[in-house]
């Protein structure tokens, strides 16, 4: 579904990614693995569109997506800090972004004429949406309820119900686990799969903890220094390390 060719970006003069190449399949869960700094968060961030490569090329089943906007990528981010509103319930907090999307609409005037106008999506329909969003990370009724009543781990899901209910081809999250304690983030690596093959989109996600990429994804690529070192599926990292940083990196403990 997407594909980073020769990717690459430096910040002045100094390269964070370099010669990226990856191909994700439809579905597929992947996994950046590597230690602080070697670049995970800026690839993420150049699939988001935050950040404009200065190397190479990013495509969209096929389509050069490279050089567009956030807003125009069917792609949607979880951070590590989950960004709710505190101010606003968890009803509006979900349906932030769909008040402001529109749909095309198509109509047959009397005269036969076909005109197509931009329309909101009615009450109604943001109101379903937002359900089955809840449903989806297991909170249903939870519409009324205030930020600050939630716990850490409810604030990530809500944040994840927010991300998928525009319905994204591409959700990507960026150590969403992060700044949960060891037991909260072991229930959610569960969860987070158990979504991942309900919702049946693609997932790319962001971790240093070797455990987490090993236990959740169907494809890991392991970096350092803004490189590719590996790209296999958990059993081939763990069994068949391609190098020394891989064995190093997959068999330490955090
Ligand atoms: P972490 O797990 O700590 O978030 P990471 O693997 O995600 O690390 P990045 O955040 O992608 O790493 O950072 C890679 C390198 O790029 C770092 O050395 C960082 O300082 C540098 N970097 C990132 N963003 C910028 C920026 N806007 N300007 C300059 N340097 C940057």
């Amino acid at each position: 579904i997407i594909e980073l060719k020769n990717v690459g970006k430096s910040f002045d003069d100094v390269v964070v990614v370099e010669d990226f190449n990856l191909e994700v399949k439809k579905g597929e869960f992947v996994t950046f693995l590597g230690p602080s700094g070697c670049g995970k968060t800026t690839t993420l961030r150049m699939i988001a569109g935050f950040e404009i490569p200065t190397e190479g090329q990013i495509t969209l089943k096929g389509e050069d997506i490279s050089k567009l906007p956030p807003y125009e990528r069917p792609i949607n981010t979880v951070f590590q800090r989950y960004a709710l509103f505190p101010h606003l319930n968890i009803y509006d907090n979900i349906a932030f972004g769909l008040k402001l999307k529109t749909n095309e609409v198509t109509y047959k005037k009397d005269n036969g004429k076909i005109i197509t106008r931009k329309e909101k999506l009615s009450k109604k329909e943001i109101d379903k949406k937002v359900k089955r969003a809840l449903e989806i990370v297991d909170l249903e009724g939870f519409e009324k309820r205030s930020v600050d009543t939630l716990s850490g781990g409810q604030q990530q899901r809500i944040a994840i119900a927010r991300a998928i209910v525009n319905e994204p081809q591409i959700l990507l999250l960026d150590e969403p686990l992060g700044a949960l304690d060891l037991k909260m983030r072991k229930e959610m690596q569960i969860e987070l799969k158990a979504m991942h093959e309900r919702l049946g989109i693609t997932f790319i996600y962001v971790t240093h903890d070797q455990e987490e990429a090993l236990t959740m994804s169907d494809k890991i690529v392991v970096m350092s220094d803004g490189v590719i070192q590996q790209i296999g599926t958990p059993e081939e990292i763990y069994n068949e390390p391609k190098n020394a940083f891989v064995a190093d990196f997959i068999g330490e403990s955090n």
